[in-house]
């Protein structure tokens, strides 16, 4: 039995385990305590990524201003310089005069040199000299660009691109401004080159790491210098967003990648209000990233930690609590299993019970045997191959009357046979197949109803005295008076026929009586014969070989029809036989009285049907039915036609005796038997227990207990 229900069963229990609601809160937790601390380090770290990229820019932002105004600052008086060179330039003066009056200037440090042009962009003179230098054309540069062959004069200060200068030999931004003569007309320009490498050099040093960016750049877009990895200057940044945003709204956040260096960079660009520059400074995204990175590992070791220790916290609870359940659920089922023996001991000390607790191992008593006849009897029973087979697969509590002897002692007993269940299923899966058996010894009451059958029998004996009194004494009354005028015919010398008559009438009466006589004896019988187990068409076929060929001689069609596979049950045949010729001739008399009022053409048919029937909550049973077309009993006389002496048959035909007899033998098979009226006649019913269940009687079973 373990094996099998180490089947499906287990496979069921394991599933349910899968589901099992401490298992899925268990699966929740351990989910929220891994997702917590990462949900949590993932936003503590974008926040703090934010912050570090704002403090960047804030950063980029102070530098750039800063840069800008230092910048600014140190132009300013370059463009002082200038504005005062025009002012006093004199257009007039020879080149000498002009050489000899820029070499008079004292030049700021980072101004390299300063360089006259005239209007036509040929150099006049420079605060270097300029041997070997006259008449060099420099209208080709881009400062120069900006003046010649313009009407309206360039008002501001022009700052130029980097260029290597002729004198210098050195690379300079040029700012230059507009000269104009003494009738206010354009008549050159005046050019101080501001030395690069100034700025290029201040700029490296502000740089705080490799990618920062730091660069100086023309309203129009070149770039005056720059500092990023490598310095430069010279290119065109006009394309960029950043540089057009700018120029736009006058500073702007630097998020974008360089396409010279192609670094990804934060920063901030501001423009100039006083002249036409712009000033970027912008770290690099990976510097940035850099800089959070530690953040960011203490900030995920924290989560990581976290989710084990609360991983290690949840699964220590998780144990605990199954621990705790486990605990509980034994305490709850060890006062379970103690409440329930004491009650099975409390029941098993009733006198004439056994309470039998089974298991594969066998029976064994609960409590201590208080019936020393009743208790061996049941466990040999409970041990009994026929009880393994009867109980296989009990899922629900199941009564049973068995009739148990081992020889010398016989007992009638009732069983309540009740599957044990686990307490606790899941905790134990596989267990099962015990049981909890109650015996009550019916024995005792068994006989007490049998006497109490016995005086009602005794009873309707008496009735049947009475009956058969009555209705002996009438043919005897005839035969005496049939007899008495015989005589009186003899004496008197009447023909030989008369006798005749009256001796026929007198043989009629005792063939009357015999009849009566006859059922009698059925009646009186003593069932001691036991009943035998037997297919109940058996006893259908031995009744038509009896009256068959009558039947076919009246040209009564008798048609059976048997289930197949129908149970045996425990009868006496010769009764039951007895039975079904009785209900058959009953069945004949009704089409005979009815063919007599149609005609000689109706056709008569019996049809006798042999069927299982199952029961609800108890055992299955056998239905033998014998059904007519003679018309069927009228409704003011079947409730009495089981009476002992109610016929409704013609004097001499009937003995109201057949049903009554018929129904007595059918009762004591443990069974039933019941009229309905069908549509073309009446229906008889015999109901019999099928062998499997329990017979009703006591002596009415052959079976022994095998040990
Ligand atoms: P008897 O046959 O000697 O009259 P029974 O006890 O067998 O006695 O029947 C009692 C009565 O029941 C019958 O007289 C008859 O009225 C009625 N009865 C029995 N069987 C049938 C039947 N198949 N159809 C109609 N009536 C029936």
């Amino acid at each position: 039995m373990a094996a099998r229900m180490k089947g499906p069963e287990a496979l069921g229990d394991g599933l349910r385990g899968l589901v099992n609601p401490v298992t899925l809160m268990l699966v929740g937790l351990v989910v929220l305590v891994g997702v917590i601390p990462f949900v949590a380090a993932l936003a503590l770290y974008q926040m703090h990524d934010r912050a570090e990229r704002d403090e960047a820019v804030a950063d980029a932002r102070r530098t750039a201003t800063l840069l800008l105004r230092s910048f600014e600052q140190s132009i300013a008086p370059v463009d002082l310089l200038l504005l005062n060179i025009a002012s006093t330039y004199d257009a007039s003066a020879s080149p000498v005069q002009v050489h000899t009056m820029l070499r008079s200037i004292n030049l700021p440090p980072a101004v390299l040199q300063v360089t006259i042009t005239d209007k036509a962009g040929m150099l006049i003179a420079s605060s270097l000299p300029t041997d070997g230098m006259e008449q060099k054309d420099l209208s080709g540069r881009e400062y120069m660009r900006a003046y010649l062959g313009r009407e309206a004069v360039h008002a501001g200060l022009s700052i130029g691109k980097p260029v290597l200068g002729l004198l210098s030999k050195k690379w300079g931004i040029p700012l230059a401004r507009p000269l104009v003569d003494a009738e206010g007309r354009f008549a050159g320009v005046a050019v101080a080159s501001y030395a690069i490498s100034d700025f290029i050099d201040f700029y490296k040093q502000l740089r705080t790491e490799d990618d920062m960016l730091i660069a100086l750049v023309g309203r129009d877009g070149i770039v005056r210098a720059r500092a990023a990895r490598a310095t430069s200057f010279g290119e065109d940044v006009s394309a960029s967003r950043a540089f057009r945003q700018t120029i736009a709204n006058g500073a702007v956040v630097y998020d974008e990648v360089s396409v010279f260096d192609g670094v990804a960079r934060v920063g901030y660009a501001v423009a100039s209000t006083k002249y036409p520059i712009l000033v970027t400074v912008a770290h690099s995204l990976a510097a940035v990233e850099q800089r959070s990175k530690e953040f960011r590992a203490a900030i995920w070791s924290t989560a990581i930690g976290l989710s084990v220790a609360l991983f290690i916290v949840a699964l220590l609870a998780g144990r605990y609590l199954k621990l705790q359940k486990k605990l509980k659920a034994n305490e709850v089922q060890a006062l379970a299993r103690q409440r329930e023996a004491n009650v099975l001991e409390a029941i098993s000390r009733v006198p004439g019970v056994a309470v039998m607790h089974v298991t594969e191992a066998g029976a064994s008593e609960v409590g201590t045997a208080a019936d020393p006849t009743l208790s061996p009897l049941v466990r040999r029973y409970l041990a009994s191959g026929r009880f393994r087979n009867l109980v296989r697969g009990l899922k629900e509590p199941q009564l049973r009357d068995e009739h148990l002897s081992d020889g010398t002692s016989e007992l009638e007993v009732e069983m309540v046979v009740a599957p044990l269940q686990d307490i606790d299923r899941a905790a134990s899966p596989g267990q099962g197949g015990d049981m909890v058996v109650f015996a009550v010894d019916r024995t005792q009451r068994r006989m007490e109803e049998n006497k109490l059958y016995q005086m009602s029998k005794l009873a309707s004996l008496g009735e049947v005295a009475t009956g058969l009194a009555h209705e002996i004494n009438q043919p005897l009354g005839v035969i005496r008076l049939a007899a008495s005028n015989a005589l009186t015919g003899l004496k008197v010398g009447l023909p030989p026929d008369h006798l005749a008559g009256k001796l026929d009438r007198i043989i009629q009466q005792t063939v009357r009586m015999s009849r009566i006589i006859d059922h009698m004896r059925i009646f009186g019988r003593k069932s001691e014969e036991q009943l035998q187990p037997s297919q109940p068409t058996q006893a259908v076929e031995g009744a038509l070989q009896v009256v068959g060929a009558h039947f076919r001689l009246d040209e009564i069609e008798v048609n059976t029809m048997s289930e197949p596979h129908l149970p045996d049950v425990l009868c006496r045949q010769d009764q039951l036989e007895q039975v079904i010729i009785n209900l058959l001739q009953n069945a004949r008399d009704a089409i005979n009285e009815r063919r007599a009022a149609l005609g000689e053409h109706f056709a008569g048919r019996i049809a006798v049907r042999v069927a299982g029937e199952a029961r609800i909550g108890a055992p299955e049973q056998v239905l033998i039915e014998v059904a007519d077309n003679g018309g069927g009993i009228p409704e003011e006389v079947v409730e009495r036609i089981f009476q002992p002496f109610f016929t409704t048959k013609p004097p001499g035909k009937g003995t109201g005796l057949g049903l009554s007899v018929s129904f007595g033998i059918i009762r004591d098979h443990g069974g039933s038997l019941s009229v309905r009226n069908g549509s073309e006649g009446a229906i008889f019913s015999i109901r019999l227990p099928a062998r499997l269940a329990a017979p009703a009687l006591i002596g009415a079973s052959a079976e022994i207990v095998q040990g």
